[in-house]
């Protein structure tokens, strides 16, 4: 299975191709039709399994061109090194593509983020304190979210984001697809899961030798 068989658009097969990506990984050709069919889904794999494109290649399949000021993907992340290398990734996806990206989070000043964010954009990456506080500030609107990402679910959970998520959960619109990725399922992520999915659809590859 190559690139081209996921039916990627030109644009996207050949950045893969500037990246020298040639084969999806098997979390990316797994979780590709499932994100695609629209549903919610819980994504597990180790780390440097290649999960970042195995939620953004079915997003960016699906996002058309908009000129709309309101992000339409949310992407949480645990770090800020998470939100600058997220972005990063995205951004060497998209060369061919024009799509707006902004990555927030906190510790930073945030004026120069609610600039940031005013100028429009097509998706944000964010930690979830600094995506709260700028939703609450009305900065940054979320009401045309219809993707939800969160990344690294099980070390937002070791670094007790689960409160500030339910906010989050409260704030976007009810009608969104959600999706989930990890390195690990604990109690706490499986708990998270059965608290705001009904029924996800799940794509789980096993460590190698197990
Ligand atoms: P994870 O989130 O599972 O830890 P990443 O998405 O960060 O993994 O990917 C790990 C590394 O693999 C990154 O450097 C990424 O650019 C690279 N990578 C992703 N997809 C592929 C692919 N299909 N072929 C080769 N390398 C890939
Ligand atoms: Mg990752």
């Amino acid at each position: 299975m190559t690139f081209r068989d996921l039916n990627l658009s030109t644009q996207l097969v050949n950045a893969l191709d500037d990246l020298g990506f040639e084969t999806p990984t098997p979390i990316q050709e797994q979780a590709f039709s499932v994100v695609m069919s629209g549903k919610d889904v819980v994504g597990i794999a180790q780390t440097g399994t290649g999960k970042t494109y195995a939620y953004m290649l079915p997003i960016l399949r699906m996002l058309k061109y908009s000129v709309q000021q309101n992000p339409r993907v949310l992407v949480l992340v645990p770090t800020r090194e998470l939100v600058v290398q997220v972005v990063d990734e995205i951004e060497k996806l998209t060369t061919y593509i024009n799509t707006r990206i902004t990555g927030v989070y906190g510790g930073t000043n945030i004026n120069t983020q609610k600039q940031a964010v005013s100028q429009g954009l097509d998706i944000i990456v964010a930690t979830p304190g600094r995506l709260y506080d700028l939703a609450v500030s009305r900065a940054l609107q979320l009401k045309s979210i219809q993707k939800l990402v969160i990344d690294e679910v099980d070390v937002m959970m070791d670094l007790g984001f689960r409160h500030q998520l339910m906010n989050i959960f409260d704030i976007l619109p009810q009608q969104r697809q959600n999706i989930m990725f990890s390195a690990t399922m604990t109690e706490e992520v499986e708990q998270l899961i059965s608290e705001i999915f009904i029924h996800p659809n799940k794509v789980s590859i096993a460590k190698s030798g197990t």
